[in-house]
């Protein structure tokens, strides 16, 4: 029996690994400050290790789809879709990942279904989580907040009302290709406002409207992006901490 932390080098060996039950020279887990809680006054601290995408200030991390200055709004705490100025996508490129970001629907209701706080990640720039004001507005469950667009519902409409802060916790592996064929397609597990929504997801094909597409290889890492699709959605306190040592099957 292991006791004051000290190891029994005669324990067995845990299956699939080099270390024994209790195994004393087991690596530590790397110590990461967890950050803080948001609250609808003020975004939460990302933990230390988090790649920041907005904090709020400037879009300095982002581009427009053509390369050139992201022009949506940054305003007291928040980046504002500006209709019509396009999608935007980040410098970065993205691959394993934890993903953390907070968005509000239009305080004022104006339009529904579709059109109403229509906006979206798109995840490697092809695969699109919806961000939707779903609260009492009803459309397509495969299109509705938190949907994973045209392929999967969420498993349940946590949607908070228009105007409020809501926030999405992404884990997203991205799909693995060998040459033109795909090895293991990508795997979506997701939180909306704390609940879970998808759970291990695979994920058909990238994103269509009206359509069933296949995936087409591409890179293991890709800019993430922000859906301009007309409304003035708001975002704040997005980052993301890639998960390094994945091993795809
Ligand atoms: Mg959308």
């Amino acid at each position: 029996m292991a006791h004051h932390g000290v190891s029994d080098q005669d324990n067995p060996i845990i299956p699939g690994t080099r270390f024994r039950v209790h195994d004393g020279t087991r690596p530590q887990p790397r110590i990461v400050h967890p950050g803080t809680v948001s609250t609808p006054e003020r975004p939460g601290d990302p933990p230390s290790d988090a790649v920041i995408l907005f904090d709020g200030a400037d879009l300095s991390r982002w581009v427009s789809m053509s390369g050139g200055e992201a022009r949506w709004r940054v305003a007291q705490g928040y980046l504002e879709v500006l209709p019509g100025a396009g999608d935007i996508q980040t410098r970065d490129h993205l691959g394993d990942c934890q993903l953390h970001l907070e968005w509000a629907a239009p305080a004022t209701i104006h339009g529904e279904g579709q059109g109403r706080g229509n906006s979206g990640v798109w995840l490697m720039g092809r695969y699109e989580i919806q961000i939707l004001d779903g609260y009492e507005n009803p459309t397509y469950a495969d299109g509705t907040t938190a949907a994973i667009y045209g392929q999967y519902p969420p498993l349940v409409n946590a949607c908070r009302q228009p105007g409020e802060w809501q926030c999405y916790d992404l884990v997203w592996i991205a799909p693995r290709f060998t040459g033109n064929h795909l090895l293991s397609p990508a795997s979506l597990t997701a939180w909306h406002n704390g609940l879970v929504v998808h759970y291990q997801r695979s994920l058909v094909g990238p994103t269509q409207h009206g359509q069933v597409a296949s995936y087409q290889p591409h890179a293991p890492t890709a800019p993430l992006r922000l859906q301009d699709h007309g409304d003035p959605v708001r975002y704040r306190n997005l980052w993301y901490r890639p998960l390094n040592g994945y091993d795809a099957p």
